[in-house]
C-alpha cells in the first residue's frame, strides 16, 4: 500500500515525503512543477534510495488522477497540490478558485470512487483571521480575508462534508508558519520571483540576491512592536503529517481538524536576529509602514495536536534558521543553482 502526496515537489510536501519514507511507507509523488522545480524530484529521490513512484500529473484531470489510483494501491491521500500566494490570489481569484477548489474535489472524488477512505489536507492558520485572543485552538472562528484563504476555508468545508456523506477518515492541519529546511541542505524552499514570506526573503538578503529586508511595522502593541507569528520547523511540520497518518491508521475517523504550530510566538525582529546568528553577520533591515491584512499577533493552542496525534514540535527558531541557511547557502539560487565543480 502507499501513500498518494500531491504537490510533493514542493516545500512542505517534499520534506513530508523524506519523513513518510523513513516511516517505512510507499510514496507515490504526484506534481505539475507550476510552482516547483523537477530538480527537487531529483533531490528527493537521492534521500531516498530511489525509492519515490513520480507521476507529473496536474491533479484537477480527472481522467490523470483516476489512473493514479488504478495503477497505485493507494490507501491514503496527503494533499497539498494548491496555488498559495496571499497577494497573486487576490489579483487572480478565479485562478485561485478554480485550480485549489478543482483539485480537492478532483483528488477527494478519486478517493471515493476507489474506495480510499483516509486523506490528510493541507490547511492553514489563516483561516482564523485576527483571533481575539492567542494562542488559537481548533473552535475558534474561522473565515478568511483574500481569495488564497478562502480556499482553505472552503476546502476544509468540502472535506467536513465529503467524510460525512461518504464515510471518508480526515485529518485537517492548520499550518502555521514554516520555516527551516531537511538538515542534509538537499531540499528546501524556492520560491518563484521575490519571496512574499519573512524567512526566504531574509535568506536572500543573507546571499546577496536582495539588499536589505522591510519590516512591514514597527508600530504593533508588542514587546518590539512588530508582529508575532508561530514559526515552525519544516521538518517538524513534516512529521506532523506522518503523525496524522498513524493516527488514521489507528483507528482515527470522521473529520479532525488540527494545528500544527510549537505554541511559541516569535516577532519579526527575533527572527532577524536569529537568522543573523545563524548567518555568522547581522541582516540589514528597515521598518516601513505595516503590510495590508497582516495580524498582529497569532500562535498556536497545541493541546488538540498533542491529544488526537501524538505529536509535538521539537526544534527551535535558532535550529530552523540554521538549517534554512544551510540551504540557502548551498542552493543561492535555490534548485536552479548549478551543482559544484567536484
Ligand atoms: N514580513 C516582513 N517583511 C517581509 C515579509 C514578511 O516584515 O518581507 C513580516 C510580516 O509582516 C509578518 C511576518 O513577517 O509579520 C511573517 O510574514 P509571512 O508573510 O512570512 O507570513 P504570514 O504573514 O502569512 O503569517
Amino acid at each position: 500500500m502507499a501513500v498518494l502526496v500531491t504537490g510533493g515537489a514542493g516545500y512542505i510536501g517534499s520534506h513530508t515525503v523524506v519523513a513518510l519514507h523513513e516511516s517505512g511507507r510507499r510514496v507515490v509523488v504526484v506534481d505539475d512543477f507550476s510552482n516547483s522545480s523537477p530538480a527537487a524530484v531529483d533531490a528527493l529521490q537521492r534521500l531516498v534510495g530511489g525509492s519515490l513512484v513520480f507521476a507529473p500529473v496536474d491533479v484537477t484531470d480527472p481522467d490523470a488522477v483516476d489512473r493514479l489510483f488504478v495503477d497505485h494501491d493507494i490507501d491514503a491521500v496527503i494533499h497539498f497540490a494548491a496555488f498559495k500566494a496571499v497577494a497573486e490570489s487576490t489579483e487572480q481569484p478565479l485562478r485561485y478558485y478554480r485550480n485549489n477548489l478543482d483539485a480537492t474535489v478532483t483528488v477527494t472524488e478519486a478517493m471515493v470512487a476507489h474506495g480510499v477512505r483516509r486523506m490528510v489536507f493541507s490547511s492553514s492558520a489563516t483561516v482564523y483571521g485576527e483571533p481575539e485572543r492567542v494562542p488559537v485552538d481548533e473552535t475558534f472562528p474561522t473565515g478568511a480575508t483574500n481569495p488564497y484563504g478562502w480556499t482553505k476555508f472552503v476546502g476544509e468545508q468540502i472535506l467536513r462534508d465529503a467524510s460525512a456523506a461518504h464515510g471518508l477518515d480526515v485529518v485537517l492541519l492548520r499550518y502555521f508558519n514554516p520555516v527551516g529546511a531537511h538538515p542534509s541542505g538537499e531540499i528546501g524552499e524556492d520560491p518563484a520571483g521575490i519571496p512574499n514570506n519573512l524567512v526566504p526573503y531574509v535568506m536572500q538578503v543573507a546571499v546577496g540576491r536582495l539588499d536589505h529586508l522591510r519590516v512591514f511595522g514597527g508600530d504593533y502593541d508588542t514587546h518590539d512592536g512588530t508582529a508575532i507569528r508561530d514559526y515552525i520547523h519544516v521538518v517538524d511540520l513534516a512529521e506532523g503529517h506522518v503523525a496524522a497518518l498513524d493516527a488514521l491508521d489507528a483507528g482515527l475517523t470522521g473529520c479532525e481538524v488540527v494545528n500544527l504550530g510549537t505554541g511559541v510566538g516569535s516577532t519579526v525582529l527575533e527572527v532577524v536576529e536569529a537568522a543573523g546568528r545563524a548567518v555568522g553577520h547581522a541582516i540589514p533591515y528597515e521598518i516601513v509602514d505595516r503590510r495590508p491584512g497582516d495580524v498582529e499577533r497569532i500562535w498556536a493552542d497545541v493541546r488538540r495536536a498533542e491529544s488526537v496525534l501524538g505529536w509535538r514540535a521539537t526544534r527551535g527558531l535558532d535550529e530552523m534558521l540554521a538549517d534554512h541557511w544551510r540551504w540557502q547557502r548551498t542552493h543561492p539560487q535555490g534548485y536552479a543553482t548549478p551543482a559544484p565543480v567536484a
